[in-house]
């Protein structure tokens, strides 16, 4: 027969995610129940005003095309927002508004990747990271790992240094970089993204800055955006979404800020490929921004009571983790019980319904851990730690004695 699908190895990249969410689906099917901490999502729904502003836009009649980088008022809230809480300095035609953070580093990986170019992922990242990059023809990834060495403070800031020029190749034009980090929790001091601002300077690199978690921080970790370093302004794409702070994943709004050179492809990227986000979400968006900070602190509460839980039970069940500094997640390394980290995931499904993500599914440097998500209700989340901590009672793993270090 004719070949339909193209040519093309991203189109046959397989999602670890999708695998791990049909697995759990087919269980829930034949009845059974399944304890969700796999999925990336706020368990939280949007605030009602956010959603009453989307209505009253509608009716207004504001249901036509915008101008195709964005409401002018979205982004003008968007510059004051830059400037104000990022030290991002830019000009309202600086910004897009994209469907959703995904969809700006789609974009922005359009616009920066030729054939041949590379660039460095810092990992464990992001599982869509290899499949955006791989839409971008020719190009491709190498994962450099960071957060865990990071983390560990077995990486400090002259071997940061050092790890990253060592990574560098002729055809490396530039850096991705996720903190507060998916899968891992790390969140990247002033020191260590300052190390980076260095090294992308001293070698002519670009960065893009996915800053999606930025509002989700606890402890005293704080958020700086590496555009904001010396020198970085003008190399650095920084790219933004409402979808975690806000509790909208449904609605499609982010937003990508870059040097007007490079805007001009991010802008012509996007109007030809949706044209422009939806304009009743535009409104949404401003007003998320105008009045949704009271709600941002409140499930920013609720998130951190459960990060304390899971992280001090699944330590003391001998799952050892770092108190994760950001987002909503915690990368328990699971090699006590003697599996890797897919079998882990599988049995776990398996014997006591609970899905979490294997950790190779975010790079090589996963490998031995699993992603767990918190953004489930404290209740559920006692029940599946009760199940996991049933499930490495059966499954002890060597003796301490014959364990690898
Ligand atoms: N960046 C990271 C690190 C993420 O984890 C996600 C979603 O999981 C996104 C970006 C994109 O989210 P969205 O497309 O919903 O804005």
């Amino acid at each position: 027969m004719r070949r339909m699908i193209a040519d093309r190895p991203v189109l046959r990249m397989s999602s670890e995610l999708g695998r791990v969410m049909a697995a759990a689906r087919a269980r829930e099917q034949a009845g059974e129940r399944v304890l969700h901490l796999e999925r990336g999502e706020p368990d939280f729904d949007t605030p009602s005003h956010i959603v009453e502003a989307l209505a009253r836009a509608a009716r207004a009649g504001e249901t036509h095309y915008p101008d195709a980088r964005g409401t002018v008022d979205l982004r003008l809230a968007l510059r004051d927002k830059l400037a104000r809480e990022n030290r991002i300095a830019c000009d309202p035609d600086d910004i897009v508004i994209t469907n959703g953070g995904t969809h700006a580093l789609f974009l922005t990986f359009q616009a920066l990747l030729g054939a041949a170019d590379e660039v460095l992922v810092l990992s464990p990242h992001w599982m869509a990271i290899p499949k955006l990059v791989g839409f971008a023809h020719g190009a491709s990834m190498r994962a450099v790992p960071a957060y865990l060495d990071l983390q560990s403070g077995s990486l400090d800031g002259p071997g940061f240094a050092a790890r990253l020029r060592a990574a560098l190749q002729p055809q490396t034009r530039g850096i991705y970089l996720n903190s507060p980090n998916n899968p891992s929790g790390a969140v990247l001091t002033r020191e260590q993204l300052s190390v980076m601002a260095e090294v992308a300077v001293e070698r002519d690199l670009w960065v893009v800055s996915d800053e999606a978690y930025e509002h989700l921080l606890f402890d005293d970790a704080r958020h700086v955006s590496i555009a904001s370093l010396a020198g970085m302004a003008e190399r650095t794409v920084s790219v933004f979404t409402l979808s975690k702070s806000y509790a909208m994943t449904g609605w499609r709004i982010g937003w990508v800020a870059a040097p007007a050179e490079l805007m001009v492809g991010i802008a012509k990227v996007h109007q030809y490929g949706i044209m422009c986000a939806p304009t009743v979400a535009q409104f949404a968006a401003l007003e998320a921004l105008r009045i949704g900070e009271p709600f941002v602190v409140e499930m920013h509460a609720e998130y951190d009571r459960r990060r304390q839980l899971l992280t001090s039970r699944l330590n003391q069940m001998g799952l050892f983790c770092f108190e994760p500094r950001g987002a909503f997640y915690c990368f328990p390394n699971i090699a006590r019980t003697g599996m890797d980290d897919e079998d882990f995931a599988q049995a776990l499904l398996h014997e006591e319904r609970v899905a979490v993500v294997p950790g190779t599914a975010f790079g090589p440097s996963g490998a031995d851990h699993v992603r767990v998500c918190y953004a489930t209700s404290y209740e559920e989340l006692v029940e599946a730690l009760d199940r996991i901590e049933r499930f490495v009672e059966r499954h002890p793993g060597p003796p301490a004695e014959l364990r690898p270090a």
